[in-house]
């Protein structure tokens, strides 16, 4: 007998089917659990899974719990649905710009939306096969559907059954946040957890918050054909970048016909003859947009709720998760919390970064800290914009004194020969030293790009290395990160030195 509750993912297309037969199996029976567990893991997306997997291959018993579809959010309603739909609005802009190339791609670019989505769900299924209860059970994890909430400090409830723990991590991701806006609820709006749902184009969409996931999506949404506007509380899209990076993302949305409304406080939202209209102050003035569609991308916030949390002993707070020390650990010191449950950086990577320091805290010596963390994150507008460590503001708040070394995109031959030339790259090097605080690129391939830093960050070396030792084929637009670090030396050549150094030369025609 089937233990769990059939899943519905919308439309239910024979392509979510196999997302459903692989991330919650309509016919999965729960395993009778173990006597006792060495990692009970709660929450199936990226951070249970590599936690999960990283256990189980090391010969831990594991169990695994997932109410919903693993994989969690990174594959069902986040990344992997984002990059496929902004991958279909890039080819898009390409069209639309074939002309400068030369390229005569013969009347208005035509968008079959209900293609692009449908492109989407049906690689998000193929990936599915991940993630799917069927291989985590023959890697030797115990795979139960259902919620997860803590018995007491050492046992775990799954649909009735208790799994008894030396070690557990919650590992149970975050949700979208609802903002109290008067008048939205009863408007209706989109989120990730449903905007990847629709079939059909919105003819105009308005996109709350001009995080990561707003602007992703208001542009992805507007080169497939919608009109968009995006509503912003800040005074700069993307608060946490770089602000030269911040406000070239601007431009390219003012030149995209992407109305931008920046420090703007919504009202409220109202309908009218089935559209909805959003109210705003900028600056004090009123302002209304109408729209067919509203998505809120207004920030994320920790699933905390019904697990019971008090009876493990586990501190929480609702904005910010489950509280943990450096090593990853609660306030019940066997367990254990990874990702975005209690993580400020809310990323795929980073869940599985804070993932494998539980595998290694949890089941051997207690030796890794998150300190020890070079993080990078990448949003996937065009172009790009990505970043590793901190930002000049970030250092001299640290009182971290730094050079910083910028090359725009327009003076690398690859970049203007692509026409990529939209970007810069910019590292931030501790004053007399040779050491990277921290880099921002933006550019076509941005997210690829920052790669190299973190490498040469995480393994302890400077931006010597770059400069001097790394040699990148010709041409590439990653040659803009050797060109800014060589700016390295030109600080360097005092003019004494070049003055004792041009004598030695005369001396030596
Ligand atoms: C639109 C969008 C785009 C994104 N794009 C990117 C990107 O390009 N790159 C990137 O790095 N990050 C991206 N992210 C962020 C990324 O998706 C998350 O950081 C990542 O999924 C976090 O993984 P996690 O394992 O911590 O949590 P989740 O993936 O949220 O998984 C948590 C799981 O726990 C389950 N769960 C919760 N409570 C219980 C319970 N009581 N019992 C059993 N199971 C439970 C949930 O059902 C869920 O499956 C994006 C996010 C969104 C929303």
């Amino acid at each position: 007998m089937p233990e769990s509750k059939p899943f519905h993912v919308v439309p239910g297309d024979a392509h979510d089917n196999v997302l459903i037969a692989n991330a919650h199996p309509p016919s999965w029976v729960n395993p009778e659990p173990a006597s006792s567990y060495n990692l009970v893991v709660i929450g199936a997306g990226t951070a249970g899974l590599v936690a999960a997997a990283g256990g189980a291959a090391v010969g831990a018993r594991v169990a695994l719990i997932e109410k919903a579809l693993m994989g969690g959010d990174c594959l069902n309603y986040g990344c992997v649905p984002s990059k496929a739909v902004i991958r279909s609005s890039r080819t898009a802009a390409e069209i639309r710009n074939a002309a400068d190339f030369g390229i005569v791609a013969g009347g208005p670019v035509d968008i079959d939306f209900a293609k692009v989505m449908e492109r989407m769900r049906r690689l998000r299924a193929q990936i599915s096969g991940h993630d799917s209860a069927e291989r985590f059970k023959g890697l030797g994890v115990d795979v139960f559907l259902g919620e997860a909430r803590f018995f007491d400090k050492r046992r775990i409830e799954v649909g009735g059954k208790f799994l008894k723990f030396a070690k557990a991590l919650i590992a149970t991701g975050a949700k979208p946040i609802h903002p109290p806006i008067p008048g939205l609820a009863e408007a209706g709006f989109l989120t990730n957890e449903t905007v990847f749902t629709l079939t059909r184009r919105p003819e105009s969409l308005a996109v709350i918050g001009g995080g990561p996931i707003g602007c992703e999506l208001a542009q992805a949404f507007r080169r497939l054909g919608s009109k968009v506007t995006i509503i912003q509380r800040d005074v700069q899209f993307l608060p946490r970048e770089d602000r030269d990076a911040a406000e070239l993302l601007g431009c390219v949305f003012a030149e995209e016909d992407i109305v931008c409304k920046l420090n703007a406080r919504i009202t409220q939202v109202t309908v009218l003859n089935g559209k909805k209209r959003i109210h705003f102050t900028v600056d004090g003035r009123e302002e209304m947009i109408e729209a067919e569609e509203i998505l809120v991308g207004a920030g994320r916030a920790p699933n905390v709720e019904g697990l019971n949390l008090e009876a493990a002993g586990v501190d929480f707070d609702a904005r910010s998760g489950v509280k943990v020390n450096g090593y990853l650990q609660t306030t019940n010191r066997r367990i254990y919390a990874a990702g975005d449950v209690a993580f400020p950086f809310k990323f795929t990577h980073i869940a599985e970064a804070t993932a494998r320091i539980v595998v290694q805290n949890a089941l051997f010596l207690k030796s890794k800290k998150t300190k020890s963390l070079t993080i990078p994150w990448c949003t996937y507008t065009d172009p790009e914009i990505a970043h590793v460590g901190m930002s000049e503001k970030e250092a001299q708040a640290a009182g971290i004194k730094v050079r910083t070394f910028v090359r725009p995109f327009k003076d690398v031959d690859r970049a203007v020969l692509d026409g990529e030339d939209n970007g810069f790259v910019k590292i931030h090097v501790k004053k007399e030293k040779d050491r990277i605080v921290g880099a921002t690129i933006v550019g076509r391939h941005a997210g690829e790009m920052i790669s190299e830093i973190t490498a040469v960050m995480a393994a302890g070396k400077g931006v010597k290395l770059l400069a001097a030792s790394v040699i990148h084929p010709y041409p590439t637009q990653a040659d803009a990160v050797k060109q800014a670090s060589g700016q390295y030396y030109a600080g360097l050549m005092k003019p004494f030195l070049k003055k004792a150094l041009g004598k030695w030369f005369s001396w030596k025609r």
